[in-house]
């Protein structure tokens, strides 16, 4: 039989397990069921860069954004155990004008003629989520493997249940503005890349990107719309190894380490973080729809979804 829960989150990606941390550190006790396994979620898949791309509503996104951001700030004092650290590079073609008001906030960061030069967390997540995992578990939540066909099959043991499902939400809340948009990426041995890079092309589902993580060098990338397919195509991992390569040449010749397939739980309308009473007298919270920047945002959506469990 199951531990007594007073709260149930329903995903144990990185919006999850973030969520669950902020109310176990309260007291609440937590349990966390997950179809998959942390590193079989599309947290895992991030590359992961702390920036609002691909996501909305942007009158919310840069407060979530740079309250997580301060979090990511301090747990870079111990990169091996959290997974975060904070790097240098460029977004090339970018201009402080044409962001938020948030992109005011950070510190360091200076037009350059290729773009946009700043320091930013940059996190591996494989890491970051055992992190998240280890301290949960020592908060005295717990994870578990567990699928769901509904909210009910939780609200039956916790009075409180809280959605981040991310894709999972488009059937399970049901809610039809819930879309896949698929990434995929390239792992390479580094041949001595240092700092990130992003390139985007806003008329095209391409994008270009070096993420120099400890297991290799990840190289992006796409972001293709309503498509659900999550085995790697071998073509499209041409074409990011060409376009990477046109940013970096030795790239070019490095060893192909891994292929890696996400689908961003995109949301038309939006982050949703909402409460709505469930029958019988339950409460659910919504956490879901956190597109490209999940990670980014992680801290500032947990804190609004926790205090709406009051
Ligand atoms: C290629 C790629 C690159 C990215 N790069 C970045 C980046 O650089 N920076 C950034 O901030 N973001 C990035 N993202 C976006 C980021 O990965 C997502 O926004 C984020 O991971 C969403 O987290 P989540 O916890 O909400 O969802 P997920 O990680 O998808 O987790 C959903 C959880 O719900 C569970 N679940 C679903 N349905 C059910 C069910 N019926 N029953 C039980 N459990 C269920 C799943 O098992 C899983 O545990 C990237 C995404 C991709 C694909």
């Amino acid at each position: 039989m199951s531990a007594v829960a007073d709260a149930i989150v329903v995903g144990g990606g990185v919006s999850g397990l973030t969520t669950a941390l902020l109310l176990a550190e309260r007291g609440v006790r937590v349990r966390v069921w997950s179809k998959d396994p942390a590193s079989a979620t599309t947290s895992a898949v991030a590359g992961a860069l702390w920036w609002p791309y691909r996501i909305e509503p942007a009158a919310l996104v840069g407060g979530w954004s740079l309250e997580t951001l301060r979090v990511y700030e301090e747990l870079s004092a111990d990169p091996g155990r959290t997974g975060v650290r904070m790097v240098a590079g460029v977004h090339g073609g970018e201009r402080l004008a044409a962001l938020g008001p948030w992109a005011r906030r950070l510190e360091g960061a200076t037009e350059v003629a290729g773009g946009l030069r700043v320091t930013l967390p940059l996190i591996d997540m494989p890491t970051h989520l055992r992190w998240l995992e280890d301290r949960l578990a020592e908060a005295g939540g717990v994870v578990e493997r567990r699928a769901v066909t509904g909210f009910a099959e939780a609200a039956a043991e916790a009075p409180v249940v809280v959605n981040c499902a991310g894709l999972g939400a488009r059937e399970l809340v049901p809610d039809s503005g819930v879309r896949p948009v698929r990434g995929q990426l390239v792992v390479v041995e580094n041949p001595g890349v240092d700092e990130w890079f992003t390139l985007a092309d806003p008329a095209s589902s391409a994008t270009t990107y070096l993420f120099p993580q400890p297991g290799g060098l990840v190289l992006g990338g796409t972001a293709e719309v309503d498509d659900p397919r999550t085995a790697p195509d071998p073509r499209t991992a041409e074409e990011i190894l060409a376009r990477c390569a046109r940013v970096r040449p030795e790239v070019a010749g490095a060893r192909v380490i891994s292929h890696r397939v996400g689908l961003r739980p995109a949301r038309d309308a939006g982050v949703r973080i909402e409460a709505e009473p469930l029958p019988g007298g339950g409460l659910l919270v919504h956490n879901y729809g956190h597109g490209g920047a999940g990670v980014t945002v992680a801290r500032g959506c947990a804190r609004a979804a926790a205090q709406l469990v009051g």
